[in-house]
C-alpha cells in the first residue's frame, strides 16, 4: 500500500518513507491510497493479545516492513515499559468505558505511539539505506516532549533534542523532562514561549546550510510530530483492541456498534478511531471532544474552521489548540480524496485563518459529532465520577466524559460508549485534587499534592512520578531564543 500527499496525489511513497520524512515536500500530510480491511474475524481477535492485535492492524498499513522486521519493533515498544500486561486499561464508570491510554512511561497516551516511533524509524533507515544518524528535533509544551524522550533514549541511532519554554510548562513536566536518562538525550529551556521553541525548530528544518552540515557529519533531522503516519497507525491499534475486549467480556455481542468519544487537540486520537471504523471495527459514531477551545466544536456544528478567536489556557493543556493538523487528513477524504480541494482549502486557511467546507463534504463528515465541556463542567463532572463510582480521571479524559454525557442526554443514542482516557489524574494533580475537594489548589506545593491524590484516590502511585521524586537532574542548559542552533551545533558536535 501507497501513501499520498494530502495536497499533491502525484506525490506517492512507500511507508517507510512517510515515516522517514514526516510531512510531505509539498507541506501535505500522507494518507493511505485505500484503506484495507481488518483479515481477521472480530471474534478471532478476541482472543489475542495487545501485541498481536498491534501485528494485525499495523500490518495492514505498514506493507513494506517485513514480518520480523514489524514484530521486532511491536515487541520493542509494548513490553514491561508498561505498567499494565494489557499494554491498555478498560474500567467501567459512570455508564461509559474508559481506555486508558496511560499505563506507559510517561503516563499520557502519546507514549503508545512514541514508544513504537523509534523502532519504525530505524528500521526504516535500514531498509532505505539511509546511514545517516537520526536527530530528533523537537519542541514542546510538556507532554509530547517527554513522551518523545522516553520513545527515543538510547535507541541506537538515534539522537533527540528537545526543547521547551522555560517558564512554560509545570513543575511536573519540566522536572520529567529535565532528569531523562539516555547518552543520545538534550534537553534546553528556552528563554521564550512555546511559538518561539516551535518557529525555531522549524527555522532549523529549513536550514539548507545546516542540512549541509549535517549531512557532512552523517546526521539527519526528522520529526517525532502527531503528523507523522508513524504515530497515527499505532493509535489505530487500541481502538480495535478495546471492542475485542469488550466482546470477549460478553459486553457487546459480535458486530454490535459502538461509540467512541475522545478528547482531542491535534485531531490525531480521533482520526485514529476513524481509520479503525473504516478498516471495519462496528463503530457508529465518532464523538468529537473540545474544551473551551472549540474550533472544531463550532467546524462540526457549521462547516466553517475559524481560528481567528482567541486561545484560552485551559486545565486541559494538551488540547489548547487552534489549528488542528490531522483535521487535513480528514478534509482530504471528505472531499473525496481530491487533493486539489484540499490544497486550496489549506491554503485559504493559511491565508486568511479560515475555511467553509461544501454540503458534499459536510455529508460525508456525518460519522463525527462534535461537543464541548468548559473548565468547570471539568471539574464538576471529575468530582461527580470520583463521588459516584470511585473513579478517578483526569482533566482531559474529563471533558470527553462531560461530552458523552451531553451527547447521551442530547440525541438519546445510548450505545454501548468507549472514552479515549488521555492521561493519568497523576499528571494534573493540581486540578484533580481541586475538583475532588471542591476546594482551590492553586497555590499548593506539587508534591504535596500527587501525596494527597494518592490518598484520596487510592490509585498506585506511577513510576514515572516516583521517578521524578528521586532522580537526579541530568539538563541544566538555559539558553536565549535566538541561540537555539548554536546549541544545536555544540550537541552534535558541528
Ligand atoms: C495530546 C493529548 C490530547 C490530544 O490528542 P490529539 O491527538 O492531539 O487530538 C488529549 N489529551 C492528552 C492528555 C494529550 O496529551
Amino acid at each position: 500500500m501507497k501513501y499520498l500527499s494530502t495536497r499533491n496525489s502525484k506525490i506517492r511513497v512507500e511507508a517507510s518513507e512517510a515515516i522517514l520524512k514526516g510531512l510531505s515536500d509539498d507541506g501535505g500530510l500522507f494518507v493511505p491510497e485505500e484503506m484495507p480491511t481488518l483479515r481477521k474475524s472480530l471474534k478471532e481477535l478476541a482472543t489475542m493479545n495487545y501485541r498481536e492485535t498491534a501485528y494485525e492492524v499495523m500490518s495492514l498499513f505498514l506493507t513494506d516492513y517485513t514480518k520480523e522486521e514489524l514484530t521486532a519493533c511491536i515487541d520493542a515498544a509494548y513490553d514491561e515499559k508498561f505498567e499494565t500486561p494489557d499494554i491498555a486499561g478498560l474500567h467501567k464508570a459512570d455508564g461509559a468505558w474508559f481506555l486508558e491510554l496511560w499505563h506507559g512511561k510517561t503516563i499520557a497516551f502519546k507514549d503508545m505511539a512514541l514508544s513504537i516511533l523509534p523502532h519504525l524509524l530505524t528500521a526504516a533507515a535500514k531498509k532505505n539505506h539511509i546511514k545517516d544518524e537520526i536527530v530528533i528535533l523537537t519542541a514542546t509544551s510538556g507532554d509530547t516532549g517527554k513522551a518523545a524522550l522516553a520513545g527515543f533514549a538510547d535507541v541506537p541511532g538515534t539522537r533527540i533534542i528537545v526543547f521547551y519554554p522555560k517558564d512554560g510548562v509545570s513543575r511536573v513536566q519540566e522536572l520529567q523532562m529535565v532528569t531523562q536518562k539516555g547518552d543520545n538525550t538534550k534537553v534546553i529551556a528556552i528563554k521564550g514561549n512555546f511559538d518561539d521553541a516551535q518557529n525555531g525548530v522549524k527555522e532549523m528544518f529549513n536550514d539548507k546550510e545546516l542540512a549541509a552540515k549535517l549531512a557532512a557529519r552523517g546526521f539527519r533531522f526528522s520529526s517525532a510530530n502527531s503528523i507523522n503516519i508513524g504515530r497515527l497507525v499505532p493509535q489505530i491499534v487500541y481502538y480495535v483492541w478495546a471492542y475485542a475486549k469488550l466482546l470477549a467480556k460478553g459486553e457487546i455481542k459480535e458486530g454490535e456498534k459502538i461509540n467512541i468519544t475522545v478528547p482531542t487537540g491535534n485531531f490525531g486520537n480521533i482520526l485514529a478511531a476513524y481509520y479503525a471504523k473504516q478498516i471495519g471495527l462496528p463503530v457508529d459514531r465518532l464523538i468529537c471532544a473540545s474544551n473551551d477551545n472549540r474550533v472544531l466544536y463550532d467546524f462540526f456544528k457549521t462547516g466553517t474552521y475559524d481560528r481567528n478567536r482567541e486561545f484560552i489556557l485551559t486545565t486541559s493543556p494538551s488540547m489548547d489548540i487552534l489549528i488542528s493538523s490531522n483535521l487535513e487528513r480528514l478534509i482530504y477524504h471528505s472531499a473525496g480524496n481530491d487533493s486539489e480541494k484540499c490544497a486550496a482549502l489549506m491554503k485559504e486557511l493559511k491565508e486568511t485563518g479560515k475555511y467553509t467546507v461544501t454540503d458534499d463534504m459536510r455529508d460525508r463528515m456525518k460519522d463525527f459529532a462534535g461537543g464541548c465541556a468548559v473548565q468547570s463542567e471539568v471539574a464538576e463532572v471529575i468530582g461527580r465520577i470520583f463521588d459516584k463510582d470511585g473513579y478517578t480521571i483526569d482533566t482531559h479524559t474529563a471533558v470527553g466524559a462531560r461530552v458523552a454525557e451531553k451527547y447521551r442526554e442530547e440525541t438519546g443514542d445510548d450505545k454501548v460508549t468507549v472514552i479515549a482516557s488521555t492521561a493519568s489524574p497523576y499528571k494534573f494533580s493540581r486540578a484533580v485534587v481541586g475538583a475532588i475537594q471542591k476546594r482551590d489548589a492553586k497555590n499548593e506545593d506539587d508534591f504535596d499534592l500527587i501525596r494527597e491524590l494518592q490518598r484520596v484516590s487510592g490509585l498506585p502511585m506511577p513510576n514515572a512520578i516516583k521517578e521524578i521524586m528521586e532522580a537526579e537532574i541530568r539538563h541544566d542548559t538555559v539558553c536565549e531564543k535566538s541561540c537555539m542552533k548554536k546549541e544545536v551545533e555544540k550537541t552534535l558536535g558541528l
